[in-house]
């Protein structure tokens, strides 16, 4: 009898695994369950060309449609896996349907934290993840609208950027006391702080939201220091919770996201997990990680699927991930820690620089502002745990591609 292999979630992750398990010639059952009604779609492009209106929902699909049936991937949408019952090896779903699995790959990825707030249910209050959360903000930022963004992250970040060219009066709240200074560290935070206040963002820091008030519809947010921010919506970016519910129930070791092993299998048996759900240990990185970026979703769910099918193929890759806000691309590779040493390339002023991350000695991350081929350079430096002469990361003249490791 033929193998049934089920996937959970239907986003990047989840499509990527199912496309790799018949392109590498699985000719069992492949079920693919996702909780959203849309087949598997980029999330990039959310914060970014669809609020600008320069990408729309149909653009973001990740195959063409009909192709899930040309591979006889079972593509079951708008239902929720309810558990996973290892005994039967079975998932059961929406309804109470058990569907047999010899092997279940979760790749259930996040959901947004919300807001814990008086008023944090009133009209106009959006959250972004998925493509109705963008249609739904983009069709608020006319012209002239007052926005209040809160979480100065990668998302949020983008949200207001995009806001900003659509024309609308942006307010950006930050708990912190710098943007990205938790992952970046203060030097770039106070980089990121000053392009914000360039662009005429209102940015306002070690400030939260204490509540929000309005008539049904947001008006204001009372923001943590008693201020009153006038508002017609607000955005909320304050990161995700990873979606670990289906394997803790079951009874997998889980902490932040479900942990795998290099291999992307849980601690149960034939059971793995990849994308932004899974914490898995990375050799390069030198410690477990969860990560959120594109890359890692697809590159990890290829693995994931490579296992499932008896390959004993270590995942280990430098994570990268990139941003795009206002005219900077950001791309950054590597896992900075707070006090690495950092080494400057470029024009700091005129924003078209690189920040290299070393710890003893060691190049461990590199951020890269309007520059990037020094990442693409620093990548294999990371990747080989490269002693680099600070010299020649700071010279614009090296190309870090050629630096021997
Ligand atoms: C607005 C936005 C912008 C981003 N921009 C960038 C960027 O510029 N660069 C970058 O590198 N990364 C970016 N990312 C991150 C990137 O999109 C994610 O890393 C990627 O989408 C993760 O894919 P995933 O499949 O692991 O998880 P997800 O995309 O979260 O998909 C998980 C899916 O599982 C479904 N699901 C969960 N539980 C169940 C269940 N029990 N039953 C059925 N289905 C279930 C969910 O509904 C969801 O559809 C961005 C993300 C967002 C939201």
């Amino acid at each position: 009898m033929q193998s049934t292999f089920v996937i959970v979630g239907a986003n990047l992750a989840g499509g990527r695994a199912a496309q790799t398990l018949r392109r590498e010639g699985f000719g069992g059952r492949v079920v693919l369950v996702g909780a959203e009604p849309h087949p598997p779609y980029e999330r990039p492009p959310l914060s970014k060309e669809v609020l600008l209106g320069t990408q729309s929902a149909d653009d973001l699909q990740i195959a063409d449609p009909a192709s899930w049936a040309e591979h006889d991937i079972e593509l079951r949408l708008g239902v929720r896996a309810r558990r996973l019952l290892t005994a039967e090896q079975a998932i059961e779903i929406d309804g109470g349907e058990r569907i047999k699995a010899d092997k279940v790959l979760l790749c259930t990825g996040g959901r947004v934290r919300r807001l814990r707030v008086e008023g944090h249910d009133l009209a106009g209050v959006h959250y972004l993840r998925s493509i109705d959360d963008a249609l739904a903000i983009r069709r608020r930022l006319v012209p002239g609208a007052r926005l209040t963004v809160v979480g100065s992250g990668f998302v949020g970040a983008e949200v207001a950027a995009a806001a900003h060219a659509l024309g609308c009066q942006v307010t950006l709240l930050e708990i912190a006391q710098l943007p990205l200074q938790r992952v970046l560290g203060p030097a770039l935070g106070k980089i990121f702080a000053a392009v914000h206040r360039e662009h005429g963002i209102d940015l306002r820091l070690g400030t939260g939201v204490q509540r929000i008030l309005g008539d049904g519809r947001v008006r204001q947010v009372v923001t943590t220091d008693g201020s009153i921010v006038e508002t017609d919506v607000v955005v909320v970016g304050i990161g995700i919770d990873p979606a670990v519910e289906l394997a803790g129930m079951a009874g997998a070791r889980v902490g932040d996201g479900i942990l795998v092993d290099e291999f992307c299998a849980t601690s149960l048996d034939g059971v793995y997990a990849a994308g932004d759900v899974a914490n898995h240990p990375n050799p390069i990185v030198g410690e477990r990680v969860r990560l959120e970026h594109w890359q890692n979703a697809q590159n990890q769910a290829v693995a994931a699927a490579g296992s499932m099918l008896g390959r004993r193929q270590p995942f280990a890759e430098v994570p990268w991930f990139w941003s795009d806000q206002y005219d900077l691309n950001l791309q950054m590779a590597g896992h900075p820690l707070p006090g690495d040493d950092i080494v400057w390339r470029g024009d700091v002023d005129g924003l078209n620089f690189s920040a290299f991350f070393l710890r003893d000695g060691i190049l461990r991350a590199a951020l890269a502002v309007n520059r990037p081929r020094d990442v693409r350079g620093a990548m294999r430096l990371i990747e080989w745990r490269a002693e680099v002469e600070p010299d020649a990361l700071r010279d614009v003249g090296v190309d870090l591609r050629k630096v021997p490791v």
